[in-house]
């Protein structure tokens, strides 16, 4: 063991389960400082107009960072918690306390990625040695069956290959005992520095009231599968838009790092082994290889992934009018289905896979607006943002990523006369419709005014008039 300290920059692997830089640092170092930088590129610019961080995300990072240093100080450690640029404030903060290695894990994401190389050169510049590990995904990227720009560009063919190769790394346990911090840092955690908490409120009606941090994410995990055991009707429920149960809900904590989707695995196969395997504990898994999927495709492709013409350089037909971007962005477009979805998003932070795809495929292919402006409000506003997972989707939907069909595009009519049938969904969101039948709802479009008047609602002044007229062409 080397009698010297290591800094130990946490980023979004926000645990002490699964974590190898930080193990890697308590078995070869005689000092482990661990760290966390809110980085104000993150929280406080603008993407397309609107903050990239939302109240409920930032909320839910504070709280999961909060989390992390009570985790740390129960295993005799603690953390420093800085504001500022990493890539400034590390080879600092290392120049202080007189620390000459540096330990962190690997991203996806092209601004992550430059800043890690910005850090990388200032940490050479200063003398300071660093390691870095790839630590977010299922299958590590060493295992993979083919180098990165190797990888298919169609999900199944890089899913049937990984599963054929299967190499699966137990997590690492966390360790149980850090060495109590050396007195220069214990004196640096005096000056930590958060940004403020937002005071927001989750609304009432919201599928599940998310808190931040490692703790949680177990907790949830262990209520998902092992009390309510709802991983049993997984396959069946996942396309659901009310509750709590219809899906795992794991996203806002994976996307953090407070729970590691290698720890997933292993509680899905322990369940498999001692209670039920059936098609449903098989689909979360292959959830959490789409997951995988976009973080290595936005790996092999960079900053393409966020421009207009996607990874097919594509460029698409497009209506400049900011007034259907508000009224989608407010969920006030006329369209139930969409609006309800759109509402839930801006109350809490949350909302499904079904109405995501919908959402975001009514945006680009109806409305025919930039995909990237839905991808920043997403981004603005989803608890569970994650970069490759947002803008990797949104790029599949506009018909610029990874789809091998061109014309992926989702019939809101059909689509809320499938999975919200009886219109619960969007009574929910949309309490001014509560009177409405069902049939109605789905095809406001397709009735006059004086007709939904005769039901007992003035278009325009109780609920908006569609701001399109809409035309079904497939699904
Ligand atoms: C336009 C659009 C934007 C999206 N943006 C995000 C995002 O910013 N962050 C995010 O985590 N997911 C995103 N998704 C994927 C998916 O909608 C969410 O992961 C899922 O709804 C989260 O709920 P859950 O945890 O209950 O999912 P479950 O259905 O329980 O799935 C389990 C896990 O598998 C992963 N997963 C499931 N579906 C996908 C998918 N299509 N792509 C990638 N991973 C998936 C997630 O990590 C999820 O937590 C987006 C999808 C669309 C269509």
């Amino acid at each position: 063991m080397r009698k010297e300290s290591v800094l130990v920059w946490f980023r979004n692997d926000l645990r002490l389960h699964d974590q190898e830089a930080l193990c890697e640092a308590n078995r070869k170092f005689e000092h482990v400082i661990p760290i966390y930088i809110f980085d104000p590129r993150f929280f406080q610019a603008q993407s397309f107009g609107f903050p990239k961080m939302g109240a409920f995300r930032l909320k839910f990072l504070i709280e999961s960072v909060r989390d992390l240093q009570r985790n740390l100080q129960h295993i005799g450690s603690d953390l420093l918690v800085r504001i500022g640029f990493p890539e400034h404030v590390l080879p600092e903060l290392a120049k202080q306390l007189n620390v000459k290695h540096i330990h962190f894990s690997e991203e996806a994401a092209p601004e992550e990625r430059t800043i890690e190389q910005q850090l990388q050169e200032a940490l050479i510049h200063h003398g300071i040695l660093f390691d870095s590990w790839w630590q977010s995904t299922l299958c590590a990227k060493k295992d993979l069956p083919f180098s990165i720009p190797q990888l298919p560009d169609v999900f199944t063919k890089f899913r049937v290959q990984v599963e054929r190769n299967w190499n699966h790394t137990p997590p690492l346990p966390a360790p149980t005992h850090l060495p109590t911090l050396p007195a220069n840092a214990q004196q640096a955690i005096a000056e930590n520095q958060f940004p403020p908490y937002p005071e927001i409120q989750t609304d009432q009606r919201a599928a599940k009231k998310f808190v931040g941090g490692e703790q949680a994410a177990i907790d949830h995990l262990n209520q998902y599968i092992w009390q309510k055991e709802w991983i049993a009707t997984y396959e069946e429920t996942r396309n659901g838009m009310l509750g709590e149960d219809y899906s795992s809900k794991l996203s806002p904590w994976l996307a953090l790092g407070c729970i590691s989707p290698r720890f997933i695995f292993s509680e899905v196969k322990r369940f498999e082994a001692t209670r039920l395997k059936n098609k449903s504990t098989y689909w979360l898994i292959f959830e959490l290889l789409w997951r995988d999927y976009f973080r290595f495709a936005t790996l092999k492709y960079g900053a393409q992934f966020f421009k207009l013409g996607g990874i097919k350089n594509i460029a698409p037909q497009l209506i400049e009018n900011k007034l259907l971007e508000k009224s989608w962005c407010e969920g006030q477009t006329g369209f139930p289905f969409i609006d309800a979805n759109m509402r839930e998003l801006r109350h809490t932070g949350f909302m499904s896979n079904r109405g995501r795809q919908n959402v975001a495929s009514f945006f680009v292919h109806v409305l025919q607006q930039d995909w990237r402006i839905g991808a920043a409000w997403f981004e603005s506003q989803l608890i569970d943002y994650d970069p490759c997972s947002n803008w990797g989707n949104w790029c599949y939907i506009a018909g610029v990523g990874n789809d091998p069909r061109k014309d992926r595009f989702f019939n809101t009519a059909a689509q809320s006369e499938r999975y919200d049938t009886h219109g619960e969904f969007m009574k929910y969101w949309c309490p001014e419709l509560h009177e409405i039948p069902p049939r109605y709802l789905h095809r406001f479009f397709e009735y006059s005014e004086t007709t939904i008047h005769q039901l007992g609602l003035t278009l325009g002044t109780d609920y908006p008039r569609p701001v399109c007229s809409f035309i079904a062409t497939t699904h």
